[in-house]
């Protein structure tokens, strides 16, 4: 009932766009992003098997993307729902409200848009929304995801991945892998991309697994048997065109998926903190979804991929804002990630390290047009 029929959907964040084919003839899109610490994963697309004959290099440059929202007043109204998993911490309707109170300071501080906020967040449960997705995913949509409940990723696959896309990286190699060090599970064997990748996908399976294993409240596994975690039905949400400009969530997405997935992604499992996807029924083409979980999970996985740090209530709150507006920043205006201000709400957070994050964070010194990456339209979600 959420949902529009239309075909595909997509993406994730900024950067600047590749179309490159992909396993099982299937294309996806990636994000070529350079660089080291985001919070969330780059442009994954998934596109079906329909769209797929049309993989030449000319279906490359008739590539559509989703086109600069036109914003009148300098105002925009979203639309926001909130997905909730009863399984995972509550988050009160006073607490969605603080996130996006939050949100609307940062935009209009750092953006210069004005957001007119709904009287009323519609809440959603996670259980009615997902049955739609799976019914209407399109029909190679499961070639492209890892099955690490059951053990059944091709690990070796992803490794040749991971090196695709260490050799593509604008830092060179010692740069990239000064970055992931402090957070590798294993030691790096020798200084080359075989085995650095082999490290990161180390890493990475490690911390995938792990929400396996380690249990919420209820004492079951964090990752259950219900792909709510996966990061291409997130995706798969919007291109089917739900109903909402913003939607927030307290359920971890994380997952692999037989793609090029950035360094820093996998080196903290696979974790998405959140996305801007195409959506045919957002007000500005494209949706942008938030998980707040690494925010006010205190699971210990999480709080090292956080230098450690324990969150209040209110701190989590707000770096959940802070992450919702980053979002925004691709949504209204379409900015890229300015890697070399921290002052800008638009450079990713390092790790889940999101307290230096927010200390960093000041619109003087980062104003719109400051930079390559802080002009409007830079980085436009691909429509799939
Ligand atoms: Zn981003």
């Amino acid at each position: 009932m959420f949902f529009g029929r239309y075909q595909s959907g997509e993406e994730g964040g900024d950067f600047s766009e590749d179309f490159f084919e992909h396993i099982n003839a299937l294309i996806s899109w990636s994000c070529s992003m350079a660089k080291t610490n985001l919070i969330h994963k780059c442009l994954i697309f998934f596109i079906t098997a329909l769209v797929l004959s049309a993989q030449s290099t000319a279906s490359r440059a008739e590539a559509n993307f989703v086109s600069l929202p036109k914003i009148k007043n300098n105002t925009v109204a979203p639309r926001i729902i909130y997905i909730e998993n009863p399984r995972f911490q509550a988050i009160s309707p006073l607490d969605l409200q603080k996130v996006v109170q939050t949100a609307r300071g940062l935009v209009n501080e750092h953006f210069g848009i004005a957001v007119k906020l709904p009287g009323k967040i519609t809440t959603l449960k996670i259980d009615a929304i997902f049955p739609e997705l799976i019914k209407n995913k399109p029909q190679q949509f499961d070639n492209l995801i890892g099955d690490f409940r059951n053990n059944k990723v091709d690990w070796t696959s992803i490794k040749e991945l991971l090196i695709e896309q260490i050799k593509k990286q604008k830092d060179p190699l010692a740069k990239q892998i000064e970055f992931a060090r402090p957070y590798l599970v294993t030691p790096l064997a020798k200084e080359e991309p075989g085995a650095f990748a082999q490290a990161v996908m180390t890493t990475m399976k490690e911390r995938l697994l792990y929400w396996t294993e380690a249990k919420l409240d209820d004492g079951l596994p964090v990752i259950g048997a219900q792909p709510y975690n996966e990061y291409g039905y997130w995706t798969l949400m919007a291109k089917l065109g739900i109903e909402a400009e913003i939607v927030l969530t307290n359920q971890l997405v994380a997952s692999v998926e037989y793609m090029p997935t950035p360094v820093h992604t996998s080196i903290r499992g696979g974790i998405t903190g959140g996305a801007t996807e195409y959506n045919p029924k957002s007000k500005y083409g494209a949706s942008v979804w938030v998980s707040l979980f690494p925010y006010f999970s205190e699971d210990p996985q999480i709080k090292k991929l956080r230098n450690g740090d324990s969150y209040s209530r209110d701190e989590a709150l707000t770096y959940a804002g802070i992450m919702l507006a980053h979002e925004m920043g691709h949504q209204l205006l379409q900015l890229g990630h300015p890697w070399s201000n921290k002052a800008c709400l638009m450079r990713p957070a390092e790790v889940l390290d999101f307290s230096a994050w927010a200390k960093n964070l000041d619109a003087e010194k980062c104003r719109i047009d400051s930079s390559p990456a802080m002009k409007p339209g830079t980085a436009k979600a691909p429509i799939w």
